[in-house]
């Protein structure tokens, strides 16, 4: 071994996976460590209002249940470090994770990277961000007081998105390549009781429109027939899927065609004492109190390594 082992268990990321990972190793005792950039939460930072999670059935808003699981975490011991990791590396029997300002030694990793939006990849799409185009409705919704915009995406959560943004904006259209969004009852019923949201089935965003410098409009294709079309929008809310955060481990483990991680049913991934949770891994239910499950996961499979 090139060094000692400082920790039991590291956790890199922030979000509800690695938190409760943290929550869960600290509370039994191992020695840990959550390494995530700049501010707990991941994800949940960004939601008005997170929904399904079991034991909380009114509103609760994601940087509260995230503030929660913090505080629980550090309360049970888990020591918090703030960087950016650039690697996960083994080192003999354990691992080193570095980042800038960091280098820790430790028994076992937990990797709860989590996802990033998916980018459609339309030209001028990154010039435009900021600057019309936008990946969280939360944060820029207020920024479209009265102006008409878009939301891009086929699913739940493309579906809550458009209902945040139409807090704000006067007319919202949630363009969707399927015949239907794939939305449950209660987001489905808020959509069609709004006079503000309308949805624009089989469709899809084609190009861009900038007028000085900022986006003017969107060119959309209507999928049944071909058609293209042009709508005046002053914002387009991207919300379609995640692209899991796996650059780091791309050469230590096993990935599926996706480029999630693959585990076995106690979070572990090909190289032992490496534990995947949350977003960034294979077949992951895709909400937070499956991120929570992981991280608790993960937490036992570390423990009965480190203590066998
Ligand atoms: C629009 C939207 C609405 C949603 N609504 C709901 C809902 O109502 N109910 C529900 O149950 N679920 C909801 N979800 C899903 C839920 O938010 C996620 O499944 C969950 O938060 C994922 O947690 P995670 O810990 O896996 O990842 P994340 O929350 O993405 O956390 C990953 C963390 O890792 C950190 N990180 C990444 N790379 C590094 C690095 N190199 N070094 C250090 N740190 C790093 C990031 O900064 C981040 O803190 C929603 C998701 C979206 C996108």
């Amino acid at each position: 071994m090139s060094g000692t082992e400082e920790y039991d268990v590291a956790v890199v990321g922030g979000g509800l996976a690695a938190l409760s990972a943290g929550l869960f190793a600290a509370s039994s005792g191992l020695r840990t460590t959550v390494v995530t950039e700049i501010v707990m939460g991941g994800e949940l930072i960004n939601l008005e209002e997170v929904v399904r999670f079991p034991g909380i059935p009114g509103p609760v808003s994601g940087s509260e249940l995230a503030g929660r699981v913090e505080a629980q975490a550090l309360e049970a011991g888990a020591e918090f470090v703030f960087d950016d990791v650039t690697e996960i590396a083994k080192d003999g029997t354990g691992f080193v994770v570095r980042g800038p300002d960091t280098e820790i030694r430790s028994r076992t990793v937990v990797a709860a990277m989590g996802a990033g939006r998916r980018r459609p990849g339309l030209d001028g799409e990154g010039d435009l961000e900021g600057r019309g185009v936008s990946y969280c409705g939360t944060c820029d919704g207020p920024f479209f007081k009265e102006k008409s915009v878009a939301v891009l995406g086929d699913h739940e959560f493309a579906g809550r998105e458009a209902l945040v943004v139409a807090r704000y904006a006067s007319a919202v259209t949630l363009i969707t390549r399927r015949g239907e969004p794939d939305l449950s009852t209660a987001t489905r019923s808020a959509i069609d009781g709004s006079d503000r949201i309308r949805v624009l089935p089989r469709a899809e965003v084609e190009s861009l429109t900038a007028s000085d410098g900022v986006l003017g409009a969107v060119r959309i294709r209507d999928l049944t027939t071909g058609e293209v079309s042009a709508l005046d929008v002053a914002g387009l809310f991207v919300n379609d899927g995640v692209a899991p955060r796996t650059s780091l481990l791309r050469d230590l483990v096993e990935l599926d065609p996706d480029g999630r991680v693959r585990v076995d049913a106690g979070m572990r991934t090909s190289v032992e004492g490496l534990f995947a949770v949350g977003e960034l891994r294979s077949d992951f239910a895709g909400y937070a109190i499956a991120a929570a499950g992981d991280g608790a996961t993960a937490a036992g499979s570390a423990r009965r390594l480190v203590r066998s």
